[in-house]
């Protein structure tokens, strides 16, 4: 395995090249894997903040599918309802390929 540096965005890391990364926030982005309609978002959670590296996943940034929600436009990318993240509370909209916190 390569290492990753985890503390760099998901846009540098490696294997993702191909998902479409976009930035909704610096600790906020979305791509698109393979066989998945709706789209991966990765954050940065600060749950995890100070957590040694090596003893989480992918460093800060947390990823998760959205297959609950609806896509209700992919360009510009509009999901509802909002998405919350409960591992920090992370919670907002996207709409209009934006992020408006709840
Ligand atoms: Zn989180």
């Amino acid at each position: 395995m390569p290492s990753v540096d985890r503390s760099k965005p998901p846009t540098d890391w490696p294997g993702l090249e191909t998902a479409g990364l976009t930035q909704l926030t610096e600790d906020l982005y979305y791509g698109w894997l393979e066989d998945e309609a709706n789209p991966m978002f990765w954050h940065r959670c600060a749950a995890l903040a100070g957590v040694p590296e090596d003893r989480t996943v992918s460093g800060q940034w947390v990823g998760a599918g959205t297959h609950k929600h609806t896509l209700v436009s992919r360009e510009p990318l509009h999901m509802e309802p909002s998405l919350l993240w409960r591992c920090c509370n992370m919670h907002g909209f996207v709409r209009n390929g934006v992020w408006i916190p709840a």
